[in-house]
């Protein structure tokens, strides 16, 4: 008996068209995987946010040249996750997503959950809602939103003109914990530098991602003065990155579209703690399955980013729920998602 691989693209739609850099979208291509074993079946997902380089049809030709036959068990996991990883470069997303459902398939056939099997505890833990770029005055509407679905700590996207009137304007009804994504959009040092002191004066956690994903020596300049923790997210996707950025940024945000599933986020999280650097859990715009895969990995974050399934109106998944602004993952074995339609 083998292994069997399928898959479905769907189309997830958002609750408000997603800005990032000039582009403006009202839904984002995914890929749901399946992959079936002595008749239980582990889930898993691929986004692809388009700026990122991967499609449907990238994904659909990487899962094509995937021949399990050669593997007699799920519980092979290191040579089918090898082999996965040396089929093709790059395909991030794609290998995450077959990742994402070896994970949920193994857990469920060992009838435990993904939290149990790295040892860690599944802890309910506070989660940031993001706040995407926008003219500042739907940018304070969402941060009515956020706090309408409960959220208690918000994440606002950064990095336009305008930073400075945006954050006065959702100060303005926001009183709660915030973290700042300038999403590469900062051009000088200096500039950046004292807006992080304002930032830090009216009570911001982190600061992400302020420069270009290649100007490491601009981050590394910020990261030496700045009084708030600056977190890579361009800059670091996989393991093999971490060392290179790790003298220009305080910690690293983990996501698994980047790390190339839940293996290498995890062995990403331990490689960041042995080098004293914080670390944020987060992930793209993505449903309950990716969503609630990561939300096993929370406790052992210093914050959580982990919003996508209360961005979109058509969750293929019933996954992670949010209760007095914190995620609670079901009881369900695996990954902890049940697959709606
Ligand atoms: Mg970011």
């Amino acid at each position: 008996m083998s292994i069997s691989l399928s898959y479905y693209p769907f189309q997830l739609q958002f609750t408000h068209p997603f800005t990032v850099s000039g582009n403006s979208r009202t839904n984002t291509p995914i890929i749901i995987i399946q992959l079936e074993f002595e008749g239980v079946t582990g889930y898993g997902e691929c986004t692809m946010p388009p700026y990122l380089g991967e499609s449907q049809e990238t994904v659909i030709n990487f899962l094509n040249g995937i021949d399990l036959k050669q593997f007699d068990s799920p519980f092979e996991i290191d040579s089918l996750l090898h082999y996965i990883d040396e089929l093709q470069e790059d395909n991030n997303a794609a290998k995450a997503g077959f990742d994402i459902a070896l994970h949920d398939l193994i857990c469920k056939l060992k009838a435990t959950t993904v939290a149990n099997y790295y040892n860690t505890p599944r802890s309910d833990k506070q989660s940031s809602f993001t706040i995407g770029i926008d003219m500042p005055a739907k940018m304070v509407e969402k941060t009515i939103d956020a706090m309408e679905l409960g959220f208690k700590v918000l994440k606002v996207k950064l990095g336009s003109d305008n930073d400075q009137e945006i954050m006065k304007r959702i100060l303005e009804v926001w009183n709660g914990p915030f973290s700042i994504d300038a999403n590469q959009g900062w051009k000088t040092k200096e500039s950046a530098l004292d807006f992080v002191h304002y930032l830090k004066d009216e009570g911001a956690s982190f600061v992400e991602q302020p420069f270009s994903k290649d100007d490491l020596s601009m981050s590394a300049w910020l990261t030496e003065r700045s009084p708030l923790p600056i977190i890579a997210d361009e800059s670091c996707k996989r393991l093999f990155d971490i060392d290179r950025i790790a003298s220009s940024f305080h910690g690293i945000n983990v996501k698994l579209m980047k790390s190339t599933g839940l293996r290498e986020a995890y062995q990403m999280i331990g490689e960041a703690r042995k080098r004293k650097m914080k670390v944020v859990t987060g992930c793209m715009a993505e449903s309950s399955c990716a969503v609630t895969a990561m939300a096993n990995f929370a406790s052992l974050a210093d914050w959580v980013d982990l919003d996508g399934p209360f961005l979109i109106t058509n969750d293929p998944f019933d996954g992670v729920q949010l209760i007095d602004g914190k995620l609670k993952i079901p009881e369900i074995n695996g990954i902890g998602v049940a697959r709606k339609v």
